[in-house]
């Protein structure tokens, strides 16, 4: 359904080999996202051209600004339809992924994507800042990373209590990323992170984006991360 020559040039620009596996793959997954998206309400974005773009490239470009190695274990929290933790298992199976939302359903049409695609990850039901919480999850992942949940400094208290020290939170941003960051700096020293890396650039044509690279220097303090309410009333 969707244009393999636009998607594997595209990821080539960032550096990014598919080879025909990967490629059938993402074509499957485009076709299942549109079937899906009209029993559930998964994305605005439903043209081919802008999944390959907006959903598919818009993910991978974390392997070009983050260097992942081989095995590596990343969670991505808040994944929605896969974005961007399914899409990095498609083009680097080798990566161990987590993909955590809090709403069901969506880790219901997740589950059926990747039987139908035959990839295996790992699926959390959980809000984050619950799961932040549990032992077998607290402090193991090398990388978690996140796209369209929440401003930087909520998000920060959500994505870093997961990461080892010495693994980085990788957040995916739109144009207002500076001043997200600006907002968060307070925040990502609180919960034990040190931006390392800041890149922005434009997505082909569709807007620009920002990826931000937090790098876990010391352990979370154990009351982060707090309920929800508690992050708003009282923001870092
Ligand atoms: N990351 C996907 C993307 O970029 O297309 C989905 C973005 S969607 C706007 C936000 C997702 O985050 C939803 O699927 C929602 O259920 C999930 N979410 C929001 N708050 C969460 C939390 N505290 N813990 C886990 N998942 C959460």
């Amino acid at each position: 359904m969707i244009d393999l020559n636009l998607l594997k040039t595209g990821a080539d620009s960032l550096g990014v080999v598919l080879d025909d596996k990967a490629l059938e793959r993402f074509d499957a997954y485009a076709e299942l996202l549109v079937f899906w998206n009209e029993r559930i309400n998964l994305t605005a974005i439903t043209d081919p051209e802008g999944i390959v773009k907006k959903h598919f490239l818009d993910s991978l470009a974390l392997l070009k600004y983050c260097d992942i190695k081989s095995d590596a274990k990343m969670i991505d929290v808040g994944t929605g339809a896969g974005f961007p933790g399914l899409a990095i298992k498609i083009a680097r199976p080798d990566i161990d992924i987590t993909l955590m939302d809090s709403t069901q359903k969506k880790l219901t049409v997740i589950e059926d994507i990747m039987k139908k695609i035959d990839l295996d990850a790992n699926i959390i039901h959980s809000r984050a800042e619950e799961a932040g919480h549990d032992d077998t999850l607290r402090e193991q992942y090398d990388f978690a990373t996140a796209r369209a949940v929440s401003n930087l400094r909520d998000l920060t208290e959500y994505c870093l209590p997961f990461v080892t020290i010495g693994g980085s939170f990788i957040s995916m941003k739109g144009a207002d990323a500076k001043a997200e960051l600006a907002d968060a700096e307070h925040a990502i020293e609180i919960l034990g992170g040190k931006v390392i890396k800041f890149d922005e650039y434009e997505l082909d044509g569709c807007g620009e984006r920002a990826i931000i690279n937090i790098s876990k220097v010391s352990n979370t303090p154990d009351k982060y991360p707090r309920p929800k309410g508690k992050m708003q009333k009282q923001p870092l």
